[in-house]
C-alpha cells in the first residue's frame, strides 16, 4: 500500500467561509488555521492535496459517501460522529456559544430567548445544541447553510440569536462584525481532521505526526498566533 499511495493525491474537504478557520482572503486564496495547518502537514508528511471548500455539512456529507479522502473544516470530534468517521488528535479547543447583536440589550440568558428564533449553521455542533435546549426555553430555529447568513439574519433581526463556535464568533467580533456574546461557551468538542471510519489510517497518521511536529517546532503556534495573536 505504501508504494501505492506514494503518488496519490488526496481530496480534502472543507467549508467555504469559517473565519479565523478557513477563508477567502483578498485574493481570493484560502487560507486561515485549518488550511494552513494542512498545507504544513503536508509539507512535513510529503503528501499531496486538493482542496475542495464544499461548505461544512457538504463536506462532511462528501466524506460520508466517500467522494472525499478527509475533511478539515473545524470539524467538532464528538461521540456521534466518531461512530462514521475516524478523528486525528485534536488541534484547537472549542464549543458552541450564543451570539447576538451588540446592541439588543433584551437577551442576557436563555430565558430571553422565549417566542423568538434563533439561527443555526446546518449539522453544525452549535445546530444540535440549540435543538437540544429548544424546548425547554421555547424558541424556534432557522437553519443556513454558511456562517455569513447567521450573522445576516441577526443583523436584519429576523433572529434574535445565533449559535457557533466559540472561537469563530469571537474572531468575527474582534473583526468588528457588530455581534457580542452575553453568555459563557458551552463545552462542546475540540477540532479534528476526518476521515472515514477504518479506511484511512495511513492519511490520518500521516496527519498526527505532521501536527506533532509542527507543534514542536513552534510552528503550530505561529500560525495560530498569525490569526489569533499571541495571547490565544
Ligand atoms: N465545529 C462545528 C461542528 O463540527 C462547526 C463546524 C463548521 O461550521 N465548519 O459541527
Amino acid at each position: 500500500a505504501q508504494a501505492a499511495e506514494a503518488n496519490k493525491t488526496y481530496t480534502i474537504a472543507t467549508d467555504t467561509t469559517f473565519p479565523p478557520f478557513e477563508y477567502q482572503d483578498a485574493s481570493g486564496n484560502y487560507v486561515g488555521i485549518d488550511l494552513d495547518l494542512l498545507k504544513a502537514i503536508a509539507e512535513d508528511q510529503g503528501f499531496k492535496y486538493r482542496l475542495q471548500p464544499l461548505g461544512f455539512n457538504a463536506a462532511v456529507q462528501a466524506l460520508q459517501s466517500g467522494n472525499v479522502d478527509g475533511v478539515i473544516a473545524g470539524m467538532s470530534i464528538t461521540d456521534e460522529r466518531k461512530q462514521t468517521f475516524d478523528f486525528s488528535d485534536s488541534y484547537f479547543e472549542s464549543g458552541p456559544i450564543m451570539g447576538v447583536d451588540a446592541k439588543n440589550t433584551a437577551i442576557m440568558s436563555y430565558e430571553d430567548l422565549r417566542g423568538l428564533r434563533v439561527a443555526v449553521k446546518t449539522g453544525t455542533e452549535g445546530a444540535t445544541f440549540a435543538e437540544s435546549i429548544k424546548d425547554q426555553y421555547g424558541f424556534s430555529i432557522v437553519t443556513f447553510d454558511d456562517s455569513p447568513q447567521l450573522i445576516e439574519e441577526v443583523k436584519a433581526g429576523g433572529s434574535a440569536a445565533y449559535f457557533e463556535d466559540y472561537p469563530v464568533v469571537a474572531y468575527g467580533i474582534a473583526q468588528g462584525n457588530g455581534m457580542k456574546m452575553p453568555l459563557p461557551k458551552e463545552k462542546g468538542g475540540s477540532y479534528g481532521f476526518a476521515v472515514n471510519k477504518g479506511q484511512d489510517a495511513e492519511l490520518l497518521k500521516m496527519f498526527n505526526t505532521g501536527l506533532a511536529n509542527l507543534k514542536e517546532s513552534g510552528k503550530y503556534n505561529e500560525i495560530v498566533a498569525g490569526y489569533l495573536g499571541e495571547s490565544f
